[in-house]
């Protein structure tokens, strides 16, 4: 039983606020805020009469702490879940040390200005140090570990699918199949078609800026980098056939390699069409994937963030979008002496998804797990002081509610596995 307020009304927001409505128990009553006050109201409308949370809304703009402030200690929640952008990580981690409340988030953080010579600093000197080059990484969350601890708060760390039930799925595969995992393999496939030549399932910067980076992957205590796109396996996906993958750097191996003791080599695949990386090709090409300003016609403007402005909004695209998604991971180890390879994996289809809750199955994908971590942690079920990513809870409670709410997982004991 609680109080929550959940910063954004987004895509994602908005799967994870209709979750938390189907869970009324936890959540008793929920603020929907972010700067655009009537998209939340929107959304209040929408579900108020359908669930016996109690919906309220608010305006903040969080990237301002003091705001963020104010908000939390007249609403008073008992958590905040951060699912507006990576870019506000830090200010919404701040204002709840500030008011003693638990944080949840979806995404690690990232500098909304990567120019910033202060930040760029930092960042060049990680570059060298650890050897990848994404502008995400935990370092900046993980570095609140000893003031969560102290004020006795937990701040919950990728809780969506990819980081997120991707973590939990190699923490019970850990539990419940091996005695050592040697390695992950992290297959993120989308089958669905919004029939768009061009279109992002979630938000297009924050997107076409992971897709577009160098690879990487982990292997023998250190990274590897590869150029963007460089590794492509083919693999045939259960429930979805046969696609291209290719191996990205992803924010969970990150933690994974920190957290599954012994772990060799972790990689992270998704599935692009041919059009989609001609398009991004192009588009990067003549410098509209850009974050650095331009000057144009005497006004200021973020090539990527024009480019947003041009592309579908990704929430339109449930209603279109046919097909299946398949996400899971292949694990590889030992078991009493030995060998074995599992992959634990779910399915979602599109268009049940556009049924269920109005989004499509990215946005569901995301939305689910967030209500999830976020129950877990309300429910004091996952409540332990400190900055923590989700393998490091036991699984099995998530995995439970992954079933109930959503999320059906299936393990297969004899799957194809990945050159
Ligand atoms: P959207 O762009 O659809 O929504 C972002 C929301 O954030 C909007 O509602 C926006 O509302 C709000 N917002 C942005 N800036 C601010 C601000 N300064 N103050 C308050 N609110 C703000 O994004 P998605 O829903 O697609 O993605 C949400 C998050 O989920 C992202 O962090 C993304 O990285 C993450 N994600 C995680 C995945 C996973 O598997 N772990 C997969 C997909 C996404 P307004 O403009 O009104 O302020």
């Amino acid at each position: 039983m609680g109080r929550l307020l959940i910063i954004g009304c987004g895509g994602v927001a908005s799967v994870a606020i209709h979750k938390c409505c189907q869970n009324s128990d936890t959540f008793t009553e929920i603020c929907i805020a972010s700067r655009t006050k009537s998209k939340c109201d929107a959304l209040k409308e929408k579900l108020e009469g359908t669930t016996k949370t109690v919906i309220t809304t608010a305006q903040v703009d969080a990237d301002n702490v003091e705001e963020l402030k104010a908000l939390i200690n007249s609403y008073k929640p008992q958590a905040v879940l951060n699912v507006a952008l990576p870019y506000q990580d830090l200010t919404i981690m701040d204002a709840c040390l500030a008011c003693g409340v638990d944080y949840i988030d979806t995404a690690n953080y990232e500098p909304e200005d990567t120019d910033d010579p202060e930040w760029r600093a930092i960042y060049e000197k990680r570059c060298k140090d650890e050897g990848f080059t994404a502008y995400f990484d935990y370092s900046w969350q993980w570095a609140y570990k000893e003031r969560f601890e102290k004020a006795g708060l937990t701040a919950l760390l990728g809780t969506g699918f990819d980081p997120g039930v991707t973590s939990v799925f190699s923490a019970y595969a850990l539990k419940h199949y091996f005695d050592e995992i040697e390695t992950i393999d992290i297959l993120d496939c989308n089958g669905g078609d919004h029939g768009y030549p061009f279109a992002t399932n979630f938000n297009p910067e924050i997107n076409l800026r992971e897709v577009s980076a160098n690879g990487s992957y982990w292997e023998n205590g250190h990274w590897v980098e590869t150029k963007p796109m460089e590794i492509k396996r083919v693999y045939d996906f259960p429930q979805v056939g046969e696609k291209d993958m290719y191996l990205l750097h992803h924010e969970e191996i990150e933690s994974l390699a920190k957290n599954i003791p012994g772990v060799k080599r972790i990689r992270f695949f998704m599935t692009f069409g041919q059009s989609y990386l001609t398009h991004m090709k192009c588009l990067e090409n003549v410098g509209m994937l850009s974050t650095s300003p331009i000057n144009f016609e005497g006004k200021e403007i973020v090539p990527i963030q024009f480019l947003k402005a041009l592309l579908p909004d990704p929430a339109s695209l449930g209603p279109r979008t046919v097909g299946k998604t398949n996400i899971g991971c292949i694990c590889t180890g030992t078991k009493d002496g030995k060998k074995k390879t599992i992959y634990i994996y779910n399915v979602c289809d599109h268009q049940e998804c556009y049924r269920e809750v109005g989004s499509q199955a990215i946005s569901y994908t995301t939305g689910v797990p967030a209500m999830i971590g976020t129950a877990l942690v309300m429910d004091k079920v996952w409540k332990k002081p400190g900055v923590f990513n989700v393998e490091e809870f036991d699984p099995d409670p998530y995995m439970d509610m992954l079933n109930r709410y959503g999320l059906p997982w299936v393990v297969d004991e004899n799957p194809q596995i990945v050159e």
